[in-house]
């Protein structure tokens, strides 16, 4: 329903955004997940329409956003990060502008306001003038304007910036019951953010997009670079005849501590946790493990490794392996 196509956005002769492609599908709640910087929010602008790329377009159900604006932003709704509330109207006065704008039919007006009104839990503040209202109340306002319409692609910029644990609770739960019936796109630079609401992470770093995936599909395909690490009381070439007995090993980096104790660090074939084998050939070469354990690569790990670099050649490498193709999603050079 949504098209990126080679978005690239410049700021002079920075990239902000840098060949940028994806698609959004119905019914997910979509999660674009970067460090601050990675042009998050110039993609969200861009797709809706505030901003203009450089290069490359957006299709909203097959409207191209510059060219069928009107339609376009018919099917979209957008809390951008600085929502461009209107500090000298009340809250229902901004809604009614907003409304208007968005062309709802005026028999429908009211009723769509209360709900969105309802729906944000901004009953309260209804006839406060914006600029009176706290950070919170402010980010809900500008919610409700994107909830209004009833678009089917909801878009938000780091919702959940600035607002206290409780506050952050209440939109979670907003958005989860706003994704039964419509698809949603949140950013944010916060991992657990994304995790707690999202059913798919795409996650870029300085404009490009490094990995695309659901939360459990990101773990899972960079655990096959898993290490499983131990410490032993022997010099490097004890460790090395010994770990020759051990099946399934891919790749080991020795370390030397001092004459008498190596570090290893072990890669194995497929992701294979194979402690035991391990345990059981330095056992059987009386040789002590004084460490031995696996580290276990959890979102957060990929999330950092892949907006810093680390392991973006390992994902590409897996990119050939899994379908087969000579396809490399990230080359790695820049990042
Ligand atoms: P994010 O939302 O992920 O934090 P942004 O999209 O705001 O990232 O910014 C991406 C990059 O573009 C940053 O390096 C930022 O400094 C730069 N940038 C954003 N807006 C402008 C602008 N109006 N002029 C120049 N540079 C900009
Ligand atoms: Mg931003």
């Amino acid at each position: 329903m949504i098209e990126v196509q080679n978005l690239v956005k410049m700021y002079g002769d920075h990239t902000a955004v840098d060949h940028l492609s994806f698609r959004i599908e119905k019914g997910h709640i979509y999660g674009l997940l970067g460090p601050n910087g990675a042009g998050k929010s110039t993609t969200m602008n861009i797709m809706t329409g505030y901003l203009g790329a450089t290069e490359g377009k957006v299709l909203i159900q097959g409207h191209d956003i510059l060219k069928e604006p009107e339609l376009a932003k018919k099917s979209i709704g957008y809390l951008p990060e600085q929502p461009p509330v209107y500090m000298d109207m009340t809250v229902r006065e901004y809604l009614q502008f907003a409304a208007e704008l968005k062309k709802i039919p005026k028999k429908e007006r009211e009723k769509q306001m209360n709900d969105v009104i309802r729906m944000t839990g901004i009953r309260e503040v209804e006839n406060r003038l914006i600029q009176n209202l706290s950070k919170g109340y402010r980010q809900r306002v500008g919610l409700a304007q994107a909830i209004l319409g009833f678009p089917e692609v909801i878009i938000l910029d780091e919702p959940t910036v600035g607002l206290d644990p409780k506050q952050i609770i209440e939109i979670r739960e907003l958005i989860r019951k706003l994704s039964k019936k419509h698809t949603i796109i949140l950013s944010s630079h916060i991992l657990a953010e994304i995790r707690e609401v999202c059913d798919y992470i795409m996650i870029i770093s300085r404009g490009k997009l490094v990995a695309s995936d659901t939360p459990e599909n990101l773990e899972n395909r960079l655990k096959s670079s898993r290490h499983i690490e131990l410490q032993a009381k022997a010099p490097v070439t004890r460790v090395q005849e010994i770990l020759k007995e051990v099946s399934g090993i891919k790749k080991v980096d020795y370390r030397k501590d001092n004459n008498l104790m190596t570090t290893a660090q072990i890669e194995t074939r497929n992701a294979k946790d194979i402690r035991e084998e391990i345990f059981t050939a330095f056992a059987r070469n009386n040789q002590p493990l004084t460490t031995l354990s696996l580290s276990q690569t959890t979102l957060e790990e990929v999330f950092l490794e892949l907006t810093q670099g680390k392991y973006t050649a390992s994902l590409a490498e897996q990119e050939i392996r899994d379908d087969g193709k000579e396809e490399v999603t990230g080359d790695g050079s820049d990042l």
